[in-house]
């Protein structure tokens, strides 16, 4: 079974790609605060376009990246979740909210990102690379 399965709180989008996943990094920037409600998202990069939403369509929408260029923030329109956000400054790779896979079992962070931005409280796993902002292969 793919790794890549999942949907949002309500159901009413569901997604799945036969994918392997790239990588995993936590986002502490402060548009990925405002969009979970929370002190930071979890992102698994997987190769662009490679989402199948099985079900339900998400909405889209258009927020701007560091770099200047537009970050499409995918969610349901329902119930809010976040699905994935397509950057356009990273043309290989699509970013998946892990919260919302069916199982979370094998995420394994290997980056610390904006974390100039981090809540004051965060605890960082030890020996997982922190980066103030974007790495700098990836900017
Ligand atoms: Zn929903
Ligand atoms: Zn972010």
């Amino acid at each position: 079974m793919s790794k890549i399965a999942g949907s949002c709180l309500c159901g009413a989008i569901k997604y799945a790609s036969s994918v392997e996943p790239v990588m995993v990094a936590v986002c502490h920037c402060t548009h990925c605060q405002k969009q979970s409600g929370g002190a930071f998202s979890v992102n698994v990069a997987i190769p662009k376009g490679s989402l199948q939403v099985i079900s339900g369509k998400t909405t889209v929408f258009q927020d701007v990246g560091s770099s200047g260029q537009p970050v499409y923030r995918h969610f349901c329109s329902t119930c809010g979740s976040p699905i994935y956000s397509d950057v356009v400054a990273t043309p290989q790779l699509d970013w998946l909210k892990a919260g919302t896979l069916d199982d979370t079992s094998w995420i394994k962070p290997v980056a610390n990102i904006w974390c100039e931005s981090a809540q004051n409280w965060v605890v960082y796993p030890e020996g997982v690379p922190r980066f103030p902002q974007n790495p700098p292969a990836a900017s």
